[in-house]
């Protein structure tokens, strides 16, 4: 990580993340699968964390998921966020089983700036993949499905 303008902690990609952050940028949302034992592998690596078989395949996924968990950002943040609290940072379940943190966002990804209190946000609650344009970083986000 490394700390980029307006000061938002953005990731640098390197050999092992560089084609999960070039899908976000086509608004792909890739995850790693073993070729040989048919796992769902994140965070991305160079080899299966099940059966150490190398160069997972970078697969294609609808994003669609649950929240396994969710938190609240509130002041004091990084200056880079005090402009966006509070937000909801959800942890979300894919159907293929792993997990990602994004934002809470609306259709468009924008981030809402709620407590997840109006929304209802609880966990097992179905969301849907976008895509937030963080000074330049494309991220992955949940909108909520239901
Ligand atoms: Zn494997």
């Amino acid at each position: 990580m490394s700390v980029g303008d307006p000061g938002f902690p953005i990731p640098v990609p390197d050999q092992d993340t560089r084609p999960f952050w070039d899908g976000c940028r086509r608004g792909e949302l890739l995850i790693q699968r073993c070729g040989a034992c048919g796992k769902w592998l994140w965070q991305p690596r160079p080899i299966c964390s099940s059966c150490q078989t190398p160069d997972p395949t970078w697969t294609q996924v609808s994003g669609d998921g649950a929240i396994a968990s969710w938190t609240v950002l509130r002041p004091p943040t990084l200056p880079a966020f005090a402009a966006m609290v509070p937000f909801v940072v959800l942890l979300v379940t894919l159907d293929e089983g792993v997990r990602l943190l994004g934002y809470l966002v609306d259709d468009a990804g924008r981030v809402l700036t709620t407590d997840g209190g109006a929304e209802g946000v609880r966990t097992g609650r179905r969301v849907r993949l976008r895509f937030h344009d963080q000074a330049g970083t494309i991220l992955p986000c949940w909108t909520l499905a239901d």
